[in-house]
């Protein structure tokens, strides 16, 4: 058992979130009960996610993505209040971590990507806290094998642009998980082989031709499941509240 506010203030900390300058609040958003035994984790705080967590009977909700991003309807009606009803009436906190989840070296989610895709890190790229990553892949390989690496580690196959046109094999790779498409044009400045995020836009296509990088869209669900996991997995470890991670499946 751990009390709520130490929970939060242990994770604000750790995951330094006053460095950030984020779309959403980090930390508590909504708040529940005083003492936290159980947490369930998640990407998103979709009502999937919240029912689930109450079935278990959780005192907190842990997930990537929150609530009250910048520029959305304050209002809470529709799903929104749904979402918040659920939250309310069961006792359960919503505990978020938005950008810092990306870029902890060791919980976020590109240090997390790294080891589920076998990559080997050698710096961080991209504006503000560099949430991106470089590196190299254990050995070198074309991009339809690099495609294949992917669809096993991550159970869901990515969209492989072959921007390279298949000249070479893929030996160094930058990744941002999520929504980081557009860090294309930085990853390539690298000079790297290939650059790997969650989401791609139909301008991505062209960039990644014109700037000779092959690229994957490997989603932004499936790239973003394993910070908040190891999170859970350290705050069982740290102050033996017992957890569980619920993916709740997401094609994009
Ligand atoms: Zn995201």
């Amino acid at each position: 058992m751990v009390l709520l506010r130490e929970l939060c203030a242990y994770m604000d900390n750790l995951l330094e979130i006053s460095l950030f300058d984020d779309y959403a609040p980090n930390g508590l958003q909504v708040e529940g009960r005083t003492s936290v035994k159980y947490i369930v984790g998640g990407v998103t705080a979709s009502l999937s996610l919240l029912e689930a967590a109450r079935q278990r009977g959780a005192d907190a909700v842990l997930v990537h993505h929150g609530y009250f991003w910048q520029g959305e309807s304050p209002r809470v009606v529709g799903a929104k209040r749904r979402r918040m009803h659920c939250l309310l009436e069961s006792g359960m906190s919503l505990i978020a971590y938005h950008l810092p989840l990306d870029a902890h070296p060791i919980f976020g989610n590109n240090a997390q990507l790294a080891t589920v895709l076998g990559f080997e890190t050698e710096g961080r790229f991209g504006p503000g806290q560099k949430l991106g990553y470089y590196g190299r892949l254990p050995e070198p390989m074309s991009g339809d094998a690099l495609s294949e690496v992917i669809a096993n580690a991550l159970g869901r196959v990515p969209l492989y642009i072959d921007g390279n046109r298949g000249r070479k094999d893929i030996r160094t790779i930058a990744w941002c998980s999520g929504a980081a498409q557009d860090y294309i044009e930085d990853a390539a400045r690298l000079g790297v082989d290939a650059y790997l995020s969650g989401e791609v836009s139909e301008r991505t296509t062209h960039v990644a031709r014109e700037e000779g990088i092959a690229f994957f869209a490997a989603g932004h669900h499936a790239t973003e499941r394993y910070g908040v996991a190891a999170m859970l997995c350290h705050l069982g470890e740290k102050f033996g509240v017992n957890y569980e991670f619920i993916d709740i499946d997401n094609p994009v």
